[in-house]
């Protein structure tokens, strides 16, 4: 036991493409999505904790409020998860610290999944791949092996299957926060009233994205950003168009309600312009924070030991 305790920080993402296919007869929707890990960071701290005490989880943090600290946590079912898997033992102590928006469409709570996954991996030494975490991630949520991979990669299937994607440079994002979060099974619900009788074809990634990755061409990319569920967030919350046209107005380069929202995620030029930005939205009275990130960054790592 050469450690009592590991740091994983572990990235907020944005969709860069969203594509919804039709509703299959299992409930589900099969997506193509194009991610971004984006530097807005939890840090789960993974400990033993004392003999007999089962997993515990405590959390703080700017975005804490409102998350639950019992089984219903994904942080909570992933450490489950492995403790039953490699029969370990349960008397393990999370700590989240939050940075990302819960139910913003930023994956918080998958990204607090895939840090316990790999500190439990760390504080165990289990020597486990990145491929195996990525598989038992996939059991917890879709969106957790992106958190454990970073980067920008392709999501398909439910978004669980991950093939990183090659791109170039550095891109700079400004978050629009909203006070209250959306449900992503009622954002899905909206998508498929809303697309009532209409065709919907099979979700493929778009040419131009890809290109605009491959070249570092930030304004090929802001124009070529979309999300299928955006219309369906913009029903649900109104004011979100709202925030769009601030970013339309202050010149973003592309403006696109990130996952299942309500987070608004803006791409700018560079610093100067993110600046500007967020000084508009602050004062425009339509959102409850701002905040200025870029990507992208690293998946789920050890950054340091107790
Ligand atoms: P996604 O982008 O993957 O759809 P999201 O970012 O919109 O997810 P989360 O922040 O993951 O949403 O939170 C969705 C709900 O899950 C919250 O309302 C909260 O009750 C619950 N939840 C469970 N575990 C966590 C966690 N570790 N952090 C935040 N919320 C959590």
């Amino acid at each position: 036991m050469s450690t009592n305790g590991v740091v994983v920080r572990v990235p907020g993402k944005v969709n860069l493409q969203l594509a919804v296919g039709p509703l299959d007869p299992d409930g589900y929707h099969e997506v193509t999505t194009v991610f971004q890990a984006i530097s807005l960071f939890d840090d789960v701290t993974v400990k033993y904790g004392p003999p007999n005490s089962g997993i515990s989880l405590s959390v703080s943090g700017a975005t804490s409020a409102g998350v639950p600290t019992d089984e219903s946590n994904l942080a909570y079912k992933a450490a489950k998860l492995m403790v039953t898997k490699y029969g370990l033992s349960e008397d393990v102590a999370i700590h989240l610290k939050k940075e990302i928006p819960v139910a913003g469409g930023m994956a918080g709570g998958s990204a607090d999944a895939a840090g316990v996954l790999v500190g439990i991996d760390a504080l165990f030494e289990l020597g486990l791949s990145r491929d195996e975490l990525e598989i038992i991630a996939a059991q917890l949520g879709s969106d957790v092996p992106f958190s454990i991979s970073g980067g920008i990669a392709i999501g398909t299937g439910r978004g669980d299957q991950i093939t990183p994607a090659l791109s170039r440079g550095t891109y700079h994002w400004v978050l629009a926060l909203a006070g209250q979060g959306l449900s992503t099974p009622a954002v899905y619900n909206e998508c498929d009233r809303l697309r009532e009788g209409l065709a919907i074809s099979k979700p493929q990634v778009g040419d131009e994205l890809m290109q605009a990755l491959r070249a570092g061409d930030s304004i090929a990319l802001g124009k070529a950003l979309s999300n299928d569920l955006q219309a369906a967030a913009c029903s649900l919350r109104p004011a979100l168009r709202l925030v769009l046209d601030v970013g339309k107005d202050y010149g973003a380069l592309g403006g696109i309600v990130s996952g299942s929202g309500p987070t608004v995620a803006f791409l700018v030029e560079d610093d100067d312009k993110s600046l500007d930005l967020t000084v508009a939205l602050s004062a425009s009275g339509v959102v409850s924070g701002v905040v200025r990130a870029s990507g992208p960054v690293h998946g789920a790592r050890v950054v340091s030991t107790l």
